[in-house]
């Protein structure tokens, strides 16, 4: 099948009020202005620098979003033009989001990263580090940011009830910060393999590369 194809047919059994970032990491540009002109406007990416050069390439109604880990001194170049940065785990990354936000005239939206796998491998702050960041002082005195909600990562396993324990964990949280702050909206969870366990439980932006796109070829 073809991209467009994948597109359509997933959008189709995607509930509406479930955003569909469609992840092109490694993808040519030809693949990405495939989905493009099949509508697909939110695009993934998990390396700055590949995305600053996509970005650069594209229609200027992309909303472009950072979905992979964020090295600090990378920031400076997706700040003028990143939507929404998913992978956020400490108050030091967010100081520099903050920087160079300000020098770019712009508020950027952030997620927190929740660790919900058991992996060693898997990046993110567990929920008592969150909730003191969130209270904390230095936080509050970010103008340029904005946390709008949260995003994490499930084990990579067959073992669906696992699966299904670590997204509920993180929609229970979620919920909890919600509560305290009303601009919590977005809870990114659920990829290709797991977006559907993802979206039983509360995930309302998943983020998707291979079913749209293929597999992905890393030479
Ligand atoms: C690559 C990646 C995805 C998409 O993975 P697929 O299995 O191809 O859908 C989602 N989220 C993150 C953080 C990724 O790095």
């Amino acid at each position: 099948m073809t991209i467009s194809e994948n597109l359509k047919n997933f959008k189709k059994a995607l509930p509406k009020d479930v955003t569909l970032v469609a992840v092109s990491k490694t993808k040519p540009v030809s693949d990405l202005m495939e989905a493009y002109h099949a509508g697909q406007r939110v695009f993934g990416e998990n390396k700055i620098q590949e995305m600053e050069a996509k970005w650069q390439k594209m229609p200027e109604d992309v909303e472009w979003h950072m979905i992979g880990h964020v090295q600090r001194n990378k920031v400076k170049y997706m700040a003028p033009f990143v939507s929404l940065i998913h992978a956020v785990d400490s108050l030091k990354l967010l100081k520099e989001i903050n920087k160079e936000a300000l020098k770019n005239n712009r508020t950027i939206n952030c997620l927190l990263q929740i660790k919900i796998a058991e992996e060693e491998s898997k990046f993110g702050m567990d929920e008592a580090d969150a909730a003191s960041l969130l209270a904390s002082e230095a936080f509050k005195k970010l103008q340029n940011i904005k946390i709008v909600g949260l995003m994490g990562m499930a084990t990579f396993t067959d073992d669906e009830r696992q699966i299904s324990e670590e997204f509920q964990k993180l929609k229970d949280v979620f919920e909890k910060f919600k509560i305290q702050d009303p601009r919590f909206k977005i809870l990114s969870m659920g990829m290709s393999g797991d977006y559907k366990i993802a979206i039983e439980h509360g995930s309302n932006m998943v983020r998707v590369g291979s079913a749209i796109f293929g597999e992905r070829n890393y030479e």
